[in-house]
């Protein structure tokens, strides 16, 4: 008798999509006979056991589709050797409330001061929090747009870039944009302005952009949309791969701490705009 309820439970529970716990009924209700809990505590633990493995499946697939480079997280990000970072601000944008309101970050910095640790890291914290998310290098973006307009596919591929909710696009000014490519940024800019959030790293302060974009004008452009709703965290500091070095005896020490990103970007602030 008991095999046949055993049985339809299981059967309940798959029908429910509750398969965590459908996998491991034995399990639970030997543990249930263990520790005995009151009926409610027995319901509410199954129910959450079931809830949390459904978080880990959605997480581990929208980190998978965001295709970060590397597992990189907040935890692991020493602030105090970055004092020039709001943590504060991290700690808010890490909530993605960012996201909800279409609003963009942008994280300014020399090389190695951990900005893409940083965007890989908010946008794992973005698909925690239910965000759709997609991960790439300035570099294989345009690369992408330029081959679908070649292709004839620009509009699919615009769409592909314009659908997650969160676009990272991991070292902007890395390499000067040739004049179709910065046409083909302000394009996906423009269509994603005020429907989807983009994180930007970049090397560049945004009085180089015109340099960056091959046009001034472009570059105010891209610019505007870019700033309006915005976030800006500035890093200036030492590299974190030389400190390492440093620390090591690799290299020698600095003869005073001086990031190679001096001054602070003409239109950006820390607050919001
Ligand atoms: P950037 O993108 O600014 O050039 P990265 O994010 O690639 O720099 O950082 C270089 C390396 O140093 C990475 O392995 C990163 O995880 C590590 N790193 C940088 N800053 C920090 C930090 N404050 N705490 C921990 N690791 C850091
Ligand atoms: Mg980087």
């Amino acid at each position: 008798m008991s095999a046949i309820i055993h049985a339809r439970v299981v059967e309940h529970l798959q029908r429910l999509r509750l398969g965590f716990v459908a996998e491991r009924l034995d399990a639970v209700l030997n543990e249930a006979a263990t520790r005995e809990p009151t009926y409610l505590d027995f319901l509410d633990q199954v129910l959450r056991q079931e809830i949390e493995a459904k978080q880990r499946k959605r997480v581990a697939m929208g980190v998978q589709i965001a295709h970060f480079p590397t597992v990189k997280t907040l935890d692991e990000f020493e602030f105090k050797f970055q004092p020039s970072i709001d943590q504060r601000l991290v700690r808010e944008l890490a909530t993605g409330r960012f996201i909800s309101s279409a609003e963009n970050v942008l994280i300014f910095g020399p090389p190695g001061v951990g900005k893409t640790h940083l965007a890989i890291a908010l946008g794992r914290a973005a698909v925690e929090t239910g965000h759709s998310v997609l991960f790439t290098s300035a570099t294989a973006l345009l690369a992408a747009l330029a081959k679908a307009e070649t292709e004839g596919q620009l509009a699919d591929r615009l769409l592909f870039y314009s659908k997650p909710k969160l676009l990272v696009i991991d070292e902007l000014g890395y390499l000067p944009f040739e004049r179709r490519s910065a046409h083909l940024f302000f394009q996906l800019v423009a269509r994603r302005y005020e429907r989807g959030s983009l994180l930007i790293t970049t090397n560049q302060l945004v009085t180089q952009w015109g340099a960056v974009f091959g046009d001034e004008v472009l570059a105010a452009a891209i610019l505007d949309r870019l700033l309006h709703h915005s976030h800006t965290l500035i890093i200036q500091g030492d590299s974190y791969r030389l400190k390492q070095k440093r620390k090591a005896g690799l290299i020698p020490p600095m003869p005073h701490p001086q990031g190679a990103l001096a001054g602070e970007p003409a239109r950006a602030d820390r607050r919001k705009h």
